[in-house]
């Protein structure tokens, strides 16, 4: 008798089975993206730690995943078995990582798919992915069973199933009294539902495979197909046989796969031999059945083919598949390039369509998203202290690098120049895709700059080293148009103009910004005023201080200068001496509150304001400190 063992799911999972049964129905064809990309997953896994123990690759020669789809005539049932050579799992790991919640998205997906409603939930599969309990989408039962790679802790590997079936609040994991069958890895065998028996349809496979996971592997993805052929009859063959002896001799070969190949041999042979005719005869033809392994995903991985010949799709596919995010990128970069001290590689930037909810709340980079590989081995997503700069921290890469030693672990990559190289490298990199774009196609600069628009501002406060590069990216709402860069608003100065204008105030819609009467007196006389109301902009503006030598001036402190002649010294100090006796006797009134009472050319239809000193602190910032001390 074999030992069983009966496990409740850990509610969670529960909850996550019933919601992806339920109401996923029309988005069931990503179980197979799903369990591909788990494959692929074990498959890496495997190989990294191949790296520095060899014994892992024992028990399995092949690193690659292969599927079956077929009736069973045992049972009558229509099944789908998914096999990976990969890093397999234990018994315990059977029943913690399939029967617990390990991902951290999904307890955040089960409560966004909870308090919505079922046709909502579709979108939300996209965005999260629910991993394998996305089998039962299709299958009413689930078996998983696997050999865990043979290590120092795993030193006889025995293969254990895990069962489970849909309808049931439990699963089982047992020895698999098949014995080792797998010698490595795992095999998911999806008995499907009866309304689901459209999956056991090769071309639907196929079809489906090439849509969504040609690129969820990196090993080698096999198809069993069965065609079925029409062959020459074997009596039709023989009675060749006496006319050419070249034909007789290729008919005893008898592969399938390279007939075809074959006829025309054949034919090319006797065409010289014979006059055609005699070739004409009616042969007999009989059908046969063909088992054929047929491979889904192409040759070179994305990154290491020319850029010219990937196509968009292709790129978005890839994207997807690599980063789990199911919307489409805004932009990516794909080039080959050079450390600089002889590290050459080739890498993918991805600009992703939104920025994480948390970016603004954490101060530290902690981005997976940066896959490192070396000759396309997967090595690590996660680069320590070599990270990207925060304002980059969000972009998604694949780096594939050529010269380094294939063994290199963390450590010793991080106690090379290498990764701080390639971290420059990248950066330096994404900007110029950026400029690229801010160039020659305005209308996805846009896209890009309506989410990346303060992440630039940041970079250019951070990174000094690249700033006047991100500042040139930067745009701001003014008096006068939706937006600007900085180098356009130069380009729209009035003559003479001295000064960037500028009006600070940290959450104010633009739009009421453009109605201060700091603004007005300025907007009547044609000059633009950068709006700023974004909280990074007053910081921005403060490191900067000038561009291409023309000072900011914030529109609400004393300094203002403009160019036209009818606003000369000599004007303003005639009126001041005029209405000396005035600001005098204003400026003891209000003695507590301002240090200085003067003729101001600033306002239109306001008869006065109160001004911050020139180096003094704008009332933005007093607004800030005052709002920090309590
Ligand atoms: P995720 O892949 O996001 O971690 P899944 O639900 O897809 O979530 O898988 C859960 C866990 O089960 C994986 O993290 C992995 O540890 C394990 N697993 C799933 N499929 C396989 C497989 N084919 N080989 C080895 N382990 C697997
Ligand atoms: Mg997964």
């Amino acid at each position: 008798e074999i030992p069983k063992q009966k496990y409740d799911y850990q509610s969670d999972v529960a909850r996550l089975r019933k919601i992806v049964i339920n109401s996923l129905y029309s988005h069931r064809d990503v179980f197979l993206r799903e369990l591909i990309s788990n494959a692929n997953d074990a498959l890496e896994k495997l190989r990294l730690t191949a790296l520095t123990d060899q014994a892992v690759l024992e028990g399995a020669e092949q690193l690659n995943v292969t599927i079956k789809a077929f009736k069973d005539e045992q049972d009558g049932k229509n099944k789908i078995v998914i096999t990976d050579t990969g890093i397999g799992m234990t018994a315990e790991e059977l029943t913690s990582h399939l029967g617990t919640l390990a991902k951290s998205g999904t307890s955040e997906f089960l409560s966004k798919a909870e308090s919505s409603d079922g046709a909502n939930t579709g979108n939300l599969i996209g965005a999260f992915g629910v991993g394998f309990y996305s089998s039962f989408l299709v299958a009413d039962k689930v078996n998983v069973a696997s050999v865990a790679a043979k290590s120092a802790q795993n030193p006889e590997p025995k293969q254990y199933v895990f069962t489970s079936s849909s309808e049931e609040s439990t699963f089982e994991v047992f020895p698999d009294p098949r014995g080792n069958t797998l010698g490595r890895g795992t095999e998911i065998t999806l008995f499907l539902k009866d309304d689901a028996n459209e999956y056991v349809d090769t071309d639907k496979l196929t079809q489906l495979i090439q849509k969504h996971s040609s690129f969820s592997s990196q090993f080698p993805i096999y198809l069993f197909t069965q065609r079925t052929e029409e062959v020459p009859d074997e009596e039709v063959a023989s009675s060749d046989a006496e006319s050419s002896t070249t034909s007789a001799s290729t008919e005893e070969t008898t592969s399938p796969v390279s007939d075809d190949d074959e006829e025309a041999i054949v034919e090319e042979v006797s065409d010289d031999a014979e006059p055609k005719k005699e070739e004409e005869k009616e042969t007999k033809m009989k059908s046969v059945v063909v088992d054929e392994w047929v491979k889904m995903n192409p040759q070179a991985p994305l990154w290491m083919r020319d850029p010219k010949t990937v196509t968009d799709e292709e790129y978005e596919l890839f994207y997807h598949a690599t980063f789990k995010d199911y919307e489409k990128p805004l932009a990516w970069h794909h080039f080959s390039g050079d450390t600089g001290s002889g590290t050459s590689f080739r890498a993918i930037i991805y600009i992703p369509s939104r920025l994480d909810d948390s970016f603004w709340q954490v101060s530290q980079s902690t981005s997976k998203d940066f896959r490192l590989m070396v000759k396309r081995v997967f090595i690590t997503n996660d680069l320590g202290e070599d990270t990207l700069p925060k304002w980059a921290s969000w972009v998604k890469v694949v780096v594939d690098a050529e010269d380094l030693p294939l063994n290199v672990s963390r450590e010793t990559l991080q106690s090379t120049k290498f990764l701080k190289q390639l971290k420059g490298v990248i950066v330096r990199r994404l900007i110029q895709a950026l400029t690229k774009i801010q160039d020659e196609d305005p209308e996805k600069f846009a896209k890009i700059s309506k989410v990346y628009n303060n992440v630039v501002k940041l970079g250019a406060v951070e990174d000094t080293k690249n700033r006047d590069k991100l500042a040139t990216l930067a745009r701001f709402p003014t008096n006068q148009r939706n937006n600007t860069s900085l180098d356009g608003y130069l380009e729209n100065k009035k003559q003479g103009q001295k000064q960037i204008f500028y009006l600070a105030d940290m959450g104010q819609e633009a739009e009421n910004l453009a109605k201060s009467v700091f603004v007005e007196k300025l907007h009547a006389r044609g000059y633009e005023v950068l709006l700023m109301g974004q909280p990074l902009d007053e910081i921005f503006v403060q490191n900067l201080r000038a561009w291409k030598k023309y000072p900011f001036q914030d529109v609400a402190k004393a300094g203002l200068k403009f160019g036209d002649e009818d606003d000369d010294e000599e004007t303003m100090n005639a009126l001041s001496e005029k209405y000396r006796p005035l600001l005098d006797w204003l400026k003891k009134e209000a003695a507590d509150i301002v240090r200085d009472v003067i003729v101001s050319n600033r306002l239109v239809a306001s008869s006065c304001a109160i001004v911050a000193d020139t180096y003094g602190y704008t009332a933005n910032i007093e607004k800030m400190l005052s709002s920090s001390q309590d």
